[in-house]
């Protein structure tokens, strides 16, 4: 079955067409500026040439339909027709305390996706909207959603619940939840499967991209993770802050006469690394800085590895031992520097990597650690989009 994977934003609209026989990409691609001047679809079939349009989307209907015409065009499409699309998976922010795990779209499951737009304005909206889309498009062919929260719900209340009046968690569901689940779910199984950690192995993944996030799971259901009720929680990110004092919030926002939203805007878009450096969220160009013997990209990186390891300090005792830290994402699978920094820091309890290895291990699955390490340390590649799709089969 070939299955197309979607993942809607506010004004963009990325896809993989994959065919689950093998679990190749067909084809890859990008709509961005959607209802905005300036559209454009950029389209990637695995061997030809890329194709790109810049055309008017007024809506996420419009760059639908562009996109199927893309995936079914004779010269730079893959299938002779949308009729050889199987299914649709779809990623989908929050689901709520109710919607725990992926599931085939119906009316009821799409009344808790637009439940749940408080919990997730900014990408919740945009994935019901991009479902509606598709419902439209290829009527009678299924959706599934996949939710970043559904990971989460395998925390038990200790970890999940915040030590706030029980009110706040029974009328306005607030707990952690957790997010890039999608992700922490596939690595954390694929570690199972290539470091032989057997049915109950206990793993750290470290998920650095833009957003960052860590996890503690045993036999792949999560036991800890370090977002909450929205991504802001947890790691120093690209341009959110992580875990500040919620007193931070109330203090800005009274010195310069703001609202609440004013300063949430700070903490999520202009903070983290990008405050820390003063140079970029970025961290190629951090690093390039660091290189040069800028001190703030100095103390931004410190920082970085300074909470991500206290994380890892946590895990490690919440798991009673890890057999396993896995980094992956963007930095997690790129950045040579962030992987040596840390395990710099866990040396002490045995861990011990070959730094050649380190050095060459760029977006390639890798086992970093030497054979007497205590803790194994590998290098997964994430794969959200194949998660995604591997669950929607599953569903139809
Ligand atoms: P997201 O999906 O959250 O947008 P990614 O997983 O793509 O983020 O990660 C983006 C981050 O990965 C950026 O900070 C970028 O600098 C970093 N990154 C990508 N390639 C490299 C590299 N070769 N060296 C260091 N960092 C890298």
């Amino acid at each position: 079955m070939k299955i197309l994977v979607m993942n809607c934003g506010s004004s963009s609209l990325k896809y993989q067409l994959i065919d689950m026989e093998n679990e190749s990409v067909l084809a890859k691609g990008l709509c961005e500026r959607i209802g905005i001047n300036g559209s454009k679809l950029t389209h990637k079939p695995t061997g030809k040439d890329r194709f790109e349009l810049e055309t008017e989307m007024k809506d996420h209907g419009r760059a639908v339909e562009l996109v199927l015409e893309a995936l079914s065009d004779p010269e730079h499409g893959v299938i002779a027709s949308p009729d050889e699309i199987g299914a649709i998976g779809h990623r989908v922010l929050h689901g709520g305390k109710t919607l725990t795990k992926s599931c085939v779209v119906d009316a009821h499951v799409k009344d808790v996706i637009r439940e749940c737009f408080d919990l997730g304005p900014l990408h919740n909206p945009a994935n019901l909207i991009g479902i509606e889309a598709c419902e439209k498009a290829m009527p009678g062919k299924k959706n599934v959603a996949v939710f970043d929260t559904s990971f989460g719900m395998g925390m038990e209340p200790k970890a999940y619940r915040y030590a706030i009046p029980d009110k706040y968690y029974d009328e306005y569901g607030v707990r952690r939840y957790g997010f890039h689940g999608t992700s922490h779910d596939f690595v954390s199984h694929e570690a199972l499967k290539y470091l032989n950690l057997g049915e109950k192995g206990k793993v750290i993944v470290c998920h650095l991209g833009n957003g960052a996030s860590v996890s503690a799971s045993v036999g792949g259901v999560c036991v800890d993770t370090s977002m909450g009720l929205t991504p802001l929680e947890g790691l120093i990110m690209g341009t959110r802050s992580g875990d500040t004092d919620p007193a931070v919030v109330q203090y800005i926002t009274n010195k310069e006469g703001w609202t609440v939203d004013d300063t949430l805007n700070v903490l999520n878009k202009k903070s983290g690394m990008l405050a820390l450096s003063g140079v970029s969220s970025d961290f190629r160009d951090i690093e390039a800085a660091i290189g040069e013997g800028n001190e703030k990209a100095i103390m931004a990186m410190d920082a970085y590895v300074h909470r991500l390891v206290k994380y890892i300090g946590a895990y490690n005792t919440i798991l009673k031992g890890a057999d396993a830290i896995v980094f992956t994402a963007g930095v997690g699978e790129n950045g040579p520097m962030v992987r040596r920094m840390v395990c710099e820091y866990l040396e002490f309890l045995g861990v011990k990597i070959d730094e050649e290895k380190n050095k060459s291990a760029f977006g390639k699955q890798i086992v970093l650690s030497t054979d007497d390490s205590t803790i194994k340390i590998a290098v997964i590649p994430t794969n959200e989009e194949l998660a995604i799709a591997r669950d929607t089969l599953k569903l139809v």
